[in-house]
């Protein structure tokens, strides 16, 4: 076999392991049934970042006017806004197909299917390597709803015709939150309904009841412990009916309750890897599989499904196969952010999952109006949280709800990896003013 690896999908995580594995001095090759880029670049992080700044600008409009500029409400060309972003992920395709070719791995167009432990077959061919890696990320899951054919997914929300004037959301996780600011942001009514008492499970709940408050103050209607159990069309918008009995009329429903591994129709079964319940590739701490030849990473195997992890096990298993393998993935400071409006951003123990580990914390906060809308007159507050392990004054979280608060968390999450305690946060010295100086002139610990 002449090739090393073959690589079936194109986005974070194959085309890292794929461009340093070349550079290790591996023959590979790499194959895309869509755009390169996968995800992240096409139907995710990217095209949803620029759409979460677009949909702040009309904000900026009116703060602008507690500044001095006599601004007014500018109408909003959505089909502009469409095409500006559809550019830049073109721009983006082809600098990742730019990195693969000069890196030296080989592309191959087509959907790939796998045959068995060194075989793979693109348009019918079949395809050797030494070493297979399955990197075919997720997709979306539909919730058990009546008439959820109706739904779109966020594949669909990249692409609509027009802005929808009143949406329906579906779900509670970061990616039904950030196009519910995302639709409200570019002036369309929306209601979010999640089945849970709180949205955001997993996150800190001081955070996600800031956030709450902070979007019900905006305009968002939250609904938790509210289902959806039938859409109905009606004309050309729809009829959300609920769990308390209740209609919504809307223009858009949009559901985000989940996303699954991309294993379906894959042949992975049948090559002998296995899989796990919901069909996620089950591999070791190596990332290889049931097969030793075939491996496994990104969001087709059960860990965090982010851009950052996906591109780290990608690193991590090209030198595993063709380096020194000497660096191992470890899950435990994975900062994060949730391009909501506010924005939310996390990295390290949440305080629920703290005070299961250890005995005693202490707990700095800080709630605060931010500068600018002193002037904006805009109700708005940021909040921040620090969890201290008393017994070795380590931090063990940050936390911040509010503008930049994912820019603030990234240099942070340095400060953790490093193992900073709360007198090392002490004897750092403010920028100011900023919020950011917040992090590092809390003094006084929550009376528990
Ligand atoms: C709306 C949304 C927003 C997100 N926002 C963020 C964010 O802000 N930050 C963050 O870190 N993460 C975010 N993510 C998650 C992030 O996009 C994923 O974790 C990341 O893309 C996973 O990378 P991957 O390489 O595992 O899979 P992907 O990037 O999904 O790549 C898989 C590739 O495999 C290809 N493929 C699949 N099957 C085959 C086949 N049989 N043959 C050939 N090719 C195939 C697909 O076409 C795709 O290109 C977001 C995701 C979504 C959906």
């Amino acid at each position: 076999m002449d090739m090393d690896l073959l690589v079936i999908g194109g986005g974070s995580g194959g085309v890292r392991c794929a461009r340093i594995a070349a550079s290790l001095g591996a023959n590979v090759t790499l194959v895309e049934e869509k755009e390169m880029g996968g995800t992240c670049v096409n139907l995710g992080c990217v095209p949803k970042k620029l759409l979460v700044m677009g949909s702040h600008a009309s904000a900026q409009l009116e703060d602008a006017r507690g500044f001095g500029w006599d601004t007014q409400a500018a109408p909003l060309d959505w089909s502009r806004l469409i095409a500006n972003k559809d550019d830049e992920i073109r721009r983006l395709n082809g600098i990742y197909d730019g990195l693969l070719e000069r890196a030296g791995v080989t592309i191959v167009r087509g959907r790939a299917t796998v045959l068995d432990a060194n075989t793979v077959s693109v348009n019918g061919e079949p395809l050797q390597a030494k070493h297979l890696l399955i990197a075919t990320g997720s997709r979306p899951q539909d919730p058990p709803i009546v008439g959820i054919e109706h739904a779109i997914s966020s594949d669909q929300a990249f692409h609509l015709d027009r802005r929808p004037d009143r949406v329906v959301m579906l779900g509670g996780g970061y990616i039904a939150t950030e196009f519910a600011g995302i639709f409200h942001g570019f002036g369309a009514q929306v209601t979010q309904l999640y089945r849970g008492e709180l949205f955001l499970r997993g996150f800190d709940a001081d955070c996600r009841r800031v956030l709450a408050e902070e979007m019900r103050g905006a305009g968002v209607d939250l609904r938790f412990e509210t289902n959806a159990t039938a859409i109905t069309q009606q004309g050309d918008g729809y009829t959300v009916t609920l769990t308390d009995g209740s209609a919504l009329p809307c223009d858009l429903v949009m559901a985000a309750t989940g996303r699954l591994p991309n294993t379906q129709g894959l042949g992975l079964a049948d090559a002998g890897v296995t899989l796990s319940e919901r069909g996620a590739v089950v591999v070791d701490e190596r990332f290889q599989t049931s097969v030793p030849s075939i491996h496994a990473l990104g969001d087709v195997i059960d860990t965090p499904q982010l851009t950052p992890v996906a591109l780290a096990q990608g690193t991590r298993l090209a030198h595993h196969l063709f380096g020194d393998g000497s660096q191992s993935m470890r899950y435990d400071l994975i900062p994060t952010a949730i391009f909501s409006t506010p924005a939310l951003s996390t990295v390290g123990l949440t305080e629920e999952a703290a005070r299961a580990q250890h005995d005693n914390l202490h707990i700095y906060e800080s709630r605060f109006t931010p500068m600018h809308h002193h002037l904006t007159g805009r109700k708005t507050k940021s909040y921040m949280k620090l969890v201290v392990d008393a017994a070795t004054d380590r931090v063990l979280g940050c936390h911040m709800v509010g503008e930049h608060a994912p820019e603030i968390i990234q240099g942070l999450a340095v400060a953790l990896e490093c193992g900073a305690t709360k007198a090392q946060f002490d004897a750092t010295l403010g920028i100011h003013p900023t919020a950011a100086e917040e992090f590092v002139t809390m003094r006084s610990a929550r009376d528990l």
